[in-house]
């Protein structure tokens, strides 16, 4: 089935009613360079490394030429924007290029920062080389770490300037501008769907939900009222499936508004984003959130459940039935419990499930909001816990603490007592210390891209040295292997670090 396209052939501000996108031109840009290409992606995408250095990989991938045959454009939708109906928002910076088949992969090409589209409102369609860093380099390292997500292929330099609020300091200034190729099986999203049950236009509603089942979920089979239950329910099951990955790894989101909220449970649109250090359930990265907090690390799947709720009143006029949504989203919630423990089971390497695990992963999650502990260090170091020796325990991780002098009285009984249970429950498991190890190992990174790390990157390419993110690049495809010529990058924050996020402009 076709998608209706918005009749007016240009990229000017307006409401655009009764369409699923309008067709757009890229900016054109005045001294575009590339700075990183993927060679996963272009591999992904049957591009040979030899072409990612030609005039026309160059041109098209900032948007100064577009491939003939191809009619970009860019997506209508809307969303809740920290809890509240935002009404249309769209691709305000997004241009979806074209869509490549290769090896039976459907990919859509999108570049982010490419100028003004019908769906700009009141900012300007562009991207700064700082955002475009900090998502280039966490998509790829998410991907490397198992949790689905959105690809990157490009990250390009416009050679033009863009004035942005810098948040550090509040003022304006120029940045440098930037473009990202971004790439997905699908780039939609809850506010796809949301925006024409907002305008009560059914019959949009239901060709796009159509044709996202046609084309994402042929698996559940033709469309109809049963199809479109199950639909959700398979939304359902991916966007719990990717909290709990964020939460396994210490990802914060940051913005998980329902225009972020991908309609294949990928992790999309990496803006003030951040890693947990300290482990901290109410910690987030997003300095716009700091009074509620609505997006902090332990309200993720919580939030999960909201959108699914605002996508099941999304879906309501196709379905007419009540009961089989609620059913499906209080099944969110019994597979939330239980995948959350699995999944803290495998961070801490309990493979014979027993009744009183809750009881162990609640007692550790309490130690570790003791001080601040950092989590990725914790998690990683732990793994060389020997079930004979808990006293080693303490030791062992201490280079997790912020404030190692803190681990006294106390403190340091209640961390000796959670070794001497965990040792204790350790007995009942079949594995050595090294075949624990080595699980444990694979499902609790060594390498994340901290946020003083894609900072230090930024600081660099600020000044036309791209060393370092390709250094980090490399480093963070394999963030579960040892990696000893990278052990410095497997560190706490330094203190410069503390108060310093991302932004999302
Ligand atoms: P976000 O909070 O980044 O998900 O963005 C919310 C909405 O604002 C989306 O519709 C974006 O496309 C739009 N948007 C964000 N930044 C810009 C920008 N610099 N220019 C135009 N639209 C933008
Ligand atoms: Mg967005
Ligand atoms: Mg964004």
């Amino acid at each position: 089935s076709k998608l209706p396209a918005d009749p007016i052939l240009e990229n000017t501000r307006r409401q655009v009613t009764n369409a699923c996108f309008s067709y757009v031109t890229p900016k054109q840009t005045s001294k575009p360079e590339l700075v990183h290409v993927s060679p996963e992606m272009l591999h992904n995408l049957g591009i040979p490394e030899k072409d990612a250095k030609s005039d026309i990989f160059l041109n098209v991938f900032t948007g100064n030429q577009v491939l003939p045959n191809t009619k970009p454009y860019a997506m209508c939708y809307g969303g809740h924007q920290f809890g509240n109906w935002a009404g249309q928002l769209g691709d305000g910076r997004a241009i979806n290029l074209c869509e490549v088949e290769h090896q039976s992969k459907h990919w859509q090409l999108q570049l982010k920062g490419a100028g003004e589209t019908p769906y700009s409102r009141t900012a300007d369609g562009l991207a700064v080389l700082r955002s475009s860093i900090r998502e280039y380099l966490c998509s790829e390292a998410m991907f490397h770490l198992g949790v689905p997500t959105t690809r990157a292929l490009s990250l390009a330099l416009t050679g033009d300037k863009v004035l942005r609020d810098v948040m550090y300091d509040g003022n304006p200034a120029y940045e440098k501008g930037a473009i990202v190729c971004r790439v997905a099986e699908s780039f939609l999203r809850f506010g796809n769907y949301q925006i024409f049950a907002a305008r009560q236009d059914k019959d949009t509603l239901k060709t796009l939900v159509d044709y996202t089942i046609n084309n994402h979920f042929s698996h559940l089979g033709t469309p109809s009222k049963a199809t479109y239950i199950q639909f959700f329910k398979e939304v359902s099951e991916r966007t719990l499936e990717m909290i709990i990955h964020w939460q396994r790894v210490g990802f914060v989101h940051g913005v998980m508004n329902t225009d972020n909220m991908s309609i294949l449970g990928l992790t999309i649109d990496y803006g003030p984003y951040g890693w947990l250090e300290g482990y901290e359930y109410g910690w987030t990265p997003n300095t716009t959130d700091r009074q509620h907090k609505r997006y902090r690390y332990g309200n993720q799947p919580n939030i999960g459940l909201w959108n699914l709720l605002q996508l099941a009143n999304a879906l309501y006029p196709l379905i007419e039935e009540a009961a089989p949504l609620e059913t499906i989203l209080n099944k969110y919630k019994t597979d939330f419990e239980s995948g959350s423990l699995n999944m803290m089971r495998s961070k801490i390497g309990l493979y014979c499930e027993e009744e009183t695990d809750v009881k162990i992963v609640q007692a550790l999650e309490d130690v570790l909001h003791l001080t601040e502990t950092d989590m990725t260090i914790f998690f990683r170091n732990l793994s060389s816990f020997k079930t004979e020796n808990p006293t080693e325990g303490l030791n062992l991780i201490n280079e997790a603490f912020y404030k190692p002098n803190e681990i006294v009285g106390n403190i340091e009984k209640r961390w000796n007592d959670w070794f001497n249970s965990y040792a204790k429950r350790l007995q009942s498991e079949t594995l050595s210390n090294t075949e624990r190890r080595k699980k444990m190992n694979a499902v609790n990174p060594k390498y994340v891209l901290r946020n003083y790390m894609a900072q230090l990157a930024i600081d660099a390419a600020d000044k036309g040295d791209y060393k370092l993110i390709s250094e980090l690049f490399n480093m963070l495809k394999k963030p579960y292997d040892a990696q000893p010529e990278y052990d410095k990058w497997f560190a706490k924050r330094p203190d410069w670090a503390r108060h310093k996020v991302g932004c999302s402009m």
